[in-house]
Parts: C-alpha cells; sequence; structure tokens
C-alpha cells in the first residue's frame, strides 16, 4: 500500500467525512494482536451471531484488538471470526479506488440487495485467513451496508471500488463464506496448494510487523 501526503488525505470515518485523521486508528494502541483463524477452522465456515449486548467494555475491547491484528497483517478489513470470535462485526480501513480512506467499524451488517443495473468489477483479492495467495475475483462495483456501530447507533457505509469489494467479502465472512469459496474448484485447490507453500512467511512478516509497530501480541 503506498502512502499519501497528509495534506492531500479524504479520509470518511464511520461513514462520515473528517478532515484529518493518524494514520492508524487509535483503537489500535490499545488492542492486542490476536490469532487470526484460517480456512479449514469451524468458526469460519458457519454463520456468526448477531451482536445483542450493545456499549459493553468486551465490544469496546474487541475492536481494539481487531484493529491491532489487523494493522499487525497489513490488512484492510477483518471480521470477528477470524480473531476466533463468533460475533458479526468486522472493522476495516480501507482506500476506495478514488483514494479515499474509509475507517471504522460495522455491527451486525446487511448489504443492500444488489440492483438490476449493477455492474461487476473484477480486481485482485486476498484474505488474512488464507495467508498468502490473492486472486481475481468479479464483484458488485458498489455496494451499501446497513449496521450499527458499537453503541446501537445506526450507520450506513456506501462503498466503491476497493471499498465496495472489502465490505462484500467482510460481510461474507460473517456469513461464514471465504473469498474462495467463490472461485472456481480448480482454482481454489491452486490457492490452497499457494497457501501451504507461503503462509509460514506471511505469519512471520505478521509477528515482524506487530514489534515493528509496538503492538502486543496475545
Ligand atoms: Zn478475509
Amino acid at each position: 500500500m503506498t502512502s499519501t501526503p497528509a495534506t492531500d488525505r479524504r479520509v470518511r470515518l464511520l461513514g462520515e467525512p473528517v478532515d484529518s485523521y493518524p494514520d492508524r486508528a487509535p483503537e489500535a494502541a490499545r488492542g492486542r494482536v490476536l490469532r487470526i483463524t484460517e480456512v479449514g477452522e469451524e468458526v469460519l465456515h458457519r454463520p456468526c451471531r448477531t451482536v445483542e449486548e450493545y456499549g459493553t467494555p468486551e465490544l469496546a475491547r474487541l475492536v481494539d484488538d481487531m484493529f491491532a491484528t489487523m494493522y499487525a497483517a497489513a490488512g484492510v478489513g477483518l471480521a470477528a471470526n477470524q480473531a476466533d470470535v463468533d460475533l458479526r462485526l468486522f472493522v476495516y480501513d480501507c482506500k476506495d479506488d478514488d483514494g479515499v480512506r474509509h475507517v471504522g467499524h460495522l455491527v451486525n451488517p446487511v448489504l443492500d440487495p444488489p440492483t438490476e443495473d449493477r455492474r461487476l468489477a473484477d480486481a485482485t483479492e486476498g484474505c488474512l485467513s488464507v495467508p498468502g495467495p490473492r486472486r481475481e475475483l468479479g464483484r458488485p462495483e458498489r455496494t451499501v451496508a446497513r449496521g450499527t456501530d458499537i453503541h446501537g447507533r445506526p450507520l450506513v457505509l456506501e462503498g466503491t471500488g476497493y471499498f465496495a469489494r472489502c465490505l462484500q467479502h467482510e460481510t461474507d465472512h460473517l456469513n461464514g463464506m471465504l473469498y474462495i469459496d467463490r472461485l472456481g474448484k480448480r482454482d481454489r485447490r491452486a490457492v490452497l496448494a499457494e497457501m501451504a507453500e507461503q503462509r509460514e512467511q506471511v505469519l512471520a512478516a505478521r509477528v515482524t510487523r506487530a514489534e515493528q509497530l509496538g503492538l502486543p501480541q496475545v
């Protein structure tokens, strides 16, 4: 990921434009780096539970930990079941194709149904739970995700380009689906073979990055 000069930065925090924002969400500084679950682990392959209790210290702590975990892995989004927690929420820090940076979290996300004139965009996609490989995958180029913040306040996130992809990828996770489940059988097998080769190196790089960022690891 390339960095943008601070003066040229456009940021949307929880869907709302803000004038400036730090390089990393402040939640990360309070968080711990958790182990990221991997393809094959049960928690990734079934729908997560709806969040019913808002505003709890546990939920705030989870968001802190998920931001720290995502940054240590150099990811742009992370779903709770990737942190081994069976709840419907994700965090994100992702630029769209217009260079706008989107940061925040979303609880109990639901995507608007696709419109009839929806257009698919192709781009390469990877997943922190399938460490290493990436593949090209077509997805709708716009999406709207509705949910709440951790205090239960309604949020609407509109995404285009790569951020639309991120919203779809993370919501898929919470429904028990990985991006490789959207690939053909042969391609899926090839991705898993590449992961087996690259996994160890990718996990080692995450440990190094967490140390560089000064994030405590569980
Ligand atoms: Zn993923």
